[in-house]
């Protein structure tokens, strides 16, 4: 595929996704499954979990083996999770201030704070799109000392991680997908689908991978 053709489709995606992202609330149930699996990860002997680790996409399908309450017949509608906390990836990782560097020049290093879980209107996590389903990226919020606050996901943060991690998602301007979806429309339109198709094809998969978890 043609590098336009690459863009033209990037931005042809990016703005359906966006047109998307206004018109679908976060659920609930979406909500409680984020609480749910932060207070999983940050107890102590939970928190090296594999599955709960920094940039793995956690199921909404795994409410119910972490749920000790009555399983809600809407859980299968339930958004998947990804915490993103690249600090706490390595103790030998040091992410700096990107506003003290800009303004100031000062190597300010920042320190993890709350997390992007949807507490507050101002701590909404952000949306994604998945081949299969919604996706919440619930990102640390870090500060300096002269008590700048950044997000994990920030491109100034990213371009800091930018080889040494490996990132699950794209972002546009105000959502992204994850690589998973980002591969799916890359190869199908290599094919010679056009966006339309791609876009057909993509519902049918999250409408059946919705009848799965439905009926499981
Ligand atoms: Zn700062």
């Amino acid at each position: 595929m043609h590098f336009t053709q690459f863009v033209v489709l990037l931005v042809v995606f990016s703005t359906f996704f966006c047109s998307c992202s206004y018109n679908t609330p976060i659920s609930e149930a979406s909500y409680r499954f984020v609480q749910l699996v932060l207070s999983i990860h940050s107890s102590e002997s939970n928190g090296n979990l594999l599955w709960l680790q920094h940039g793995v996409i956690i199921r909404g399908d795994q409410r119910r083996p972490t749920s000790f309450n009555t399983f809600n017949p809407d859980e299968y509608m339930l958004d998947d999770v990804i915490l993103w906390d690249p600090l706490s990836v390595s103790s030998n990782l040091t992410l700096w201030c990107p506003n003290c560097l800009e303004y100031s020049g000062a190597h300010l290093p920042l320190k993890a704070t709350r997390w992007k879980d949807g507490r507050t209107k101002c701590d909404e996590p952000r949306r994604l799109y998945g081949l299969t389903n919604n996706i919440l990226l619930v990102s640390r919020v870090y500060v300096c000392d002269r008590r700048h606050q950044i997000i994990a996901h920030d491109p100034s943060i990213l371009s800091q991680v930018k080889g040494l991690l490996p990132f699950p998602f794209v972002l546009f301007h105000k959502s992204g997908v994850t690589n998973e979806l980002h591969r799916f429309i890359i190869s199908h339109a290599n094919a010679g689908l056009t966006i339309s198709e791609i876009q057909t094809i993509w519902l049918q998969t999250m409408y059946d991978a919705y009848g799965s978890r439905r009926e499981a």
